[in-house]
Order: structure tokens, then C-alpha cells, then sequence
């Protein structure tokens, strides 16, 4: 048996409660985990709530996220004491989580821990801060230097955006961070953000097309934000859609991308090949300020995640929540 949160869906509908969970739930894997540390991520409060079909078997043991150090492995590249990180794949949605003390899963998925973190630290920076350095390199791939101009970041409180704050500004680009909390804007200029704007100015209906504005950007906001960043980011410039914090649909045109060259790339953490989620984890600990990542981190106990989690979705939490599986 183990400790950990169970997702089950039945007559009582659906329900996520802590409990002592039997180990023939863990799913068929070559590498068993003793995690160490878990995060809650969106998808993660979606899960954790059910309001949205994240989870599609079960029962799931969520989490799409864990650090920790290999207990058993039967694959060639892993050991018992390897510390270990796993993101996505479709653990914590049809494959069991990291809410949990105990994980398997397949040794292909696994990265190994950069020398630079702690498992902790890992699980601070967690999916959220991973993908915000998949959008990051997609935007320096795309060729866009500090010198070119402003970069947008959407979403600035949350996990995806206070990553890359902090990761621009370390790599010298001026980055403008679009909030709905302005009274966080010191907390934000502390991140590294030149310029703090409130996201009313970009949530609402606008035109197809207005002033050139943004180098690049990183966007977890989706709906008529993305649209309105599409729409005046600057000639041949390059958008980096990561999220849905708000709306899942996209209500803009084709102007952007065939009077000004604009490139949308989307971008995907959970299936990833395993070498951009190397160089990714790398460019971490490389251009992640830790102290600042200890800053917008806040640490709870297994029991908690449930209720954080509702919180999480309001748009309350700011920054990383880390959460200790081994203690309520
Ligand atoms: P968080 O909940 O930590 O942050 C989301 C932020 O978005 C909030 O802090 C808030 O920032 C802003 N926000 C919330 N609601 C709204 C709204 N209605 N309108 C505009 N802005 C809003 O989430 P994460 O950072 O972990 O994830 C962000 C998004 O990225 C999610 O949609 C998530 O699913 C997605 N994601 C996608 C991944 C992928 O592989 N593509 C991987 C990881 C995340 P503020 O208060 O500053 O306005």
C-alpha cells in the first residue's frame, strides 16, 4: 500500500479523496519511483476537480508531474538511486500520477535530474516552468534576439508565465508581463518583467490587425488574448501558444500571418520528443535563477493539494505550488 490521491468515477460520480492506495493499481512499467516531490499545475486543478476530461481512465492516481529516485528498474538506462523526473506522457491522465508516495512507469519517459536542482526545485519549476522554456527556445529558434524588441509574456503570475519572466529576463530580452493582478506588479518587475500591463487591455474583441508592437510571445491565456497578441506582434515576429487560462478558442485572422509575416508556433509538453525535454531541463538549470524560483514557490502538504487546486483554477495562486507527497 501507499499513500497518495485517487480519482474515481462511479455512482457517486466523480471524486478525488487522499487515501491509502493498494500497489496493484500502479500501472504496467519498467521503473517503479519513490516520489519525492509533486506540483499542481492547470491541468493538474482540472483533474484534481474534474472540471474538465483530463483524467480518462479509471482509477487515476493524478499528477502530471513527479521527482524522485528510482526504487526498481528493469530498463537498461535507470538504477535503483537514480533521481528522476517525469513530465507529461499522459501520467496523471490515462497512466497513474505523482500525487502519490509511489510511481512506475516507463523508463523512456524519465529524464535524469540536472545536477543543478534539487528534486524540489525540479517539481518548483515543474510542467508549468518546462514548457515556459519549450516556448523560450521556440522563440530563439525562430531567431528573435534581445535587441529586436519587447517580449510579451500572458499570464504572469502563473507557473508558465513567472518562468519566463524569469528566464528572459535573464537571457536580456525586455520583457512586458500581461496580468490580471497589477497589484503584483512589483512581484513581477522583481521576476525580471521591464513593464507591467493590466490583461484588460488585451482580453477583450480587437481589430485584425493593430500597432506592431512585440518581438515575440509567449501566451498561456489562449481566446481573444492570442488573438490580440497575433494581431500586433511586429513584422515577422513569432508567437509561442502554450495554454487555455482563458478560453480555448482562438477568434482571430489571418492578417497577422500573411500581411506581417507572423509565425504562431504551438507548443506541446506532454508528448515532447525526449531530447527537447533534455535540451529544455538543461537550458534550466543553465538560465533559471533559483533564487528567484524559491520566490514565487509555495511548498503544501499532500492533503492540501485538493482545495489549492480549486484556488489554482480562480486564477488565486501565484507563481509554483510544490507539494510534498510524503506528508499531509
Ligand atoms: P496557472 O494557473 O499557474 O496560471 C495561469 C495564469 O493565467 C493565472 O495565474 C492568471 O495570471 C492567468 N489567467 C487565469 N485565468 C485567466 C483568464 N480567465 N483570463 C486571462 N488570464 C487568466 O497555470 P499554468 O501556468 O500552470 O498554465 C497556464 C496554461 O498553460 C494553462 O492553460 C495550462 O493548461 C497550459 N499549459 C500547457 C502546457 C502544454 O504542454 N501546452 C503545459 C503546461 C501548461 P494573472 O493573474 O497574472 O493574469
Amino acid at each position: 500500500m501507499f499513500r497518495g490521491i485517487l480519482i474515481t468515477k462511479g455512482e457517486a460520480g466523480y471524486k478525488a479523496e487522499l487515501q491509502d492506495i493498494d500497489d496493484k493499481v500502479l500501472p504496467d512499467g519498467d521503473v517503479t519511483v519513490r516520489v519525492e516531490w509533486s506540483t499542481l499545475n492547470y491541468k493538474d486543478g482540472l483533474a484534481l476537480t474534474g472540471k474538465s476530461p483530463v483524467v480518462r481512465r479509471f482509477p487515476m492516481v493524478p499528477g502530471i508531474d513527479f521527482a524522485g529516485t528510482v526504487l526498481a528498474s528493469t530498463h537498461l538506462k535507470w538504477k535503483a538511486g537514480d533521481k528522476v523526473i517525469l513530465n507529461g506522457w499522459g501520467v496523471g491522465e490515462t497512466h497513474c500520477g505523482g500525487l502519490a508516495e509511489m510511481a512506475r512507469v516507463k523508463g523512456e519517459w524519465l529524464v535524469p535530474l540536472p545536477a543543478a536542482f534539487t528534486t524540489r526545485q525540479a517539481m518548483a519549476i515543474g510542467t508549468a516552468g518546462y514548457t515556459a522554456m519549450l516556448c523560450v527556445m521556440a522563440l530563439e529558434k525562430h531567431g528573435i534576439k534581445p535587441e529586436d524588441g519587447e517580449v510579451l509574456v500572458t499570464g504572469a503570475n502563473g507557473g508558465v508565465g513567472s518562468v519566463a519572466i524569469a528566464v528572459l529576463s535573464k537571457l536580456g530580452y525586455t520583457v512586458v508581463a500581461s496580468t490580471g493582478r497589477i497589484s503584483e506588479a512589483s512581484h513581477l518587475e522583481s521576476l525580471g518583467a521591464a513593464r507591467v500591463m493590466d490583461r484588460s487591455e488585451l482580453s477583450s474583441p480587437g481589430r485584425a490587425i493593430g500597432k506592431e508592437q512585440w518581438a515575440g510571445v509567449i501566451d498561456s491565456v489562449g481566446s481573444h488574448t492570442l488573438a490580440n497578441a497575433c494581431a500586433t506582434t511586429q513584422y515577422r515576429g513569432a508567437v509561442a501558444a502554450c495554454g487555455l487560462a482563458g478560453g480555448m478558442d482562438f477568434p482571430a485572422t489571418v492578417a497577422p500571418f500573411i500581411l506581417r509575416g507572423v509565425t504562431l508556433y504551438g507548443i506541446d509538453s506532454v508528448m515532447a520528443p525526449l531530447s527537447l525535454r533534455l535540451d529544455a531541463w538543461r537550458r534550466l538549470a543553465a538560465d533559471l535563477d533559483v533564487a528567484k524560483l524559491d520566490g514565487f514557490t509555495q511548498e503544501i502538504g499532500i492533503s492540501q493539494a485538493i482545495a489549492m487546486s480549486e484556488r489554482l483554477l480562480q486564477g488565486e495562486v501565484r507563481g509554483r505550488v510544490v507539494v510534498d507527497v510524503n506528508r499531509n
